[in-house]
């Protein structure tokens, strides 16, 4: 089938809430550059960041078609591109997922194996390759450490408690509401605890009596704004904080010396720092289709949305209505 001038996509004018987020049906297709390929989205993930590039949390230029990641098939190659023919079925992780089809650079896409479908990659992509790389080079996570996830029934929150498990931690995860904190002790939590109940919003108190009064040997902490104090306290002495996402609000500025009565290390990671090379992307990338693969590591959808309706979606992430990963059909 020959490629169409133009597409359906959601295009970011200027920064603002949902609306801000325009469904266009004739924006036009674009034209893969030197080292890039052109993919046709079967299906793109939605992520939290996509709503900070939204509301100017995080810089990029405008106009924008948000999205970071997407599977599809490779329908056209440009110039100075090895290993990929028209016709395969890639992975991508860049930008400009909110659309039919993506010019993507070829040295941040990999095939998907066979017994892996668009839909179950793409529930465990860009979160999987956080979690993977942050339990592994942020802080070495060692059998028997005591870890506290935050939202853990969210869509990198789901992966990162399978994850923790499989090395052999022991889990104490937060989430909002009975349903969440049920899913997260379906996976295999050792403690879960409702942080917006009355009784859950004594989190920290829950932390130090699960672990002997020592606290936690790392915290995982995306919510940011809301968490970070009780994250510092949460932790043990000598311990370690992954504040790696603002969910509620970024993490203030903190005067060192607050690290310095527990010797406390923290850390602020980014996945994109951690697959900056090819060989780096494809260590973890094989590493997450081997899991996948195995049926290791369970993904969870908790919807696939029409583009038109992307909106909808980052209302329902921001209104913490969601377990899992959003996903959308282009
Ligand atoms: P999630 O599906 O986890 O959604 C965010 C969750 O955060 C909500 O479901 C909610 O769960 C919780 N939350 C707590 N407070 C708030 C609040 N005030 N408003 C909204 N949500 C809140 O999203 P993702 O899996 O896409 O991302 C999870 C986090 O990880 C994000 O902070 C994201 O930025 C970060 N991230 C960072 C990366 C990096 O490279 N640094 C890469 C990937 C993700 P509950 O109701 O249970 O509290």
């Amino acid at each position: 089938m020959s490629i169409p001038t133009t597409m359906k996509a959601v295009v970011v004018e200027q920064t603002g809430g949902p609306e801000v987020l325009q469904f266009q049906t004739s924006y036009p297709v674009p034209t893969p550059k030197n080292g890039e390929l052109l993919v046709s989205n079967g299906i793109s993930g939605v992520n939290y960041i996509d709503t900070y590039f939204r509301t100017g949390l995080y810089a990029s230029p405008k106009p924008e078609v948000l999205g970071r990641e997407g599977a599809g098939i490779v329908k056209a190659i440009g110039p100075n591109v090895s290993g990929f023919q028209v016709g395969d079925r890639v992975a991508w992780l860049t930008t400009g997922g909110y659309a039919e089809y993506t010019a993507v650079p070829a040295d941040r896409t990999v095939h998907i194996p066979d017994g892996v479908s668009d839909e179950t990659c793409m529930s465990a992509f860009l979160s999987g390759l956080t979690v993977l790389s942050f339990v592994k080079e942020t802080y070495a996570v060692q059998k028997g450490d005591w870890v506290l996830v935050h939202a853990a029934a969210g869509g990198a929150g789901f992966l990162m408690t399978q994850i923790l498990k499989s090395i052999g931690a022991k889990v104490i995860g937060t989430a909002g509401g009975p349903e969440k904190c049920a899913l997260v002790k379906g996976l295999g939590a050792d403690v879960v605890i409702d942080y917006r109940s009355e009784e859950g919003k004594k989190w920290v108190k829950k932390v130090k009596e699960a672990t002997d009064g020592r606290g936690v040997d790392v915290v995982y902490d995306s919510v940011g704004k809301d968490t970070w104090e009780g994250s510092l306290e949460a932790v043990k002495r000598k311990g370690t904080i992954v504040w790696f996402g603002n969910a509620s609000g970024p993490v203030p500025p903190i005067p060192l010396p607050k690290l310095s009565p527990k010797c406390v290390k923290i850390a602020r990671p980014t996945l994109f720092g951690y697959i900056e090379t090819r060989e780096e992307f494809e260590f973890y990338t094989n590493e997450l289709f081997q899991l996948l693969s195995s049926g290791e590591l369970k993904t969870k959808v908790h919807k696939v949305y029409p583009l038109e309706e992307v909106a909808q979606a980052h209302i329902d992430l921001e209104g913490r209505k969601t377990t899992g990963k959003l996903l959308l059909k282009p």
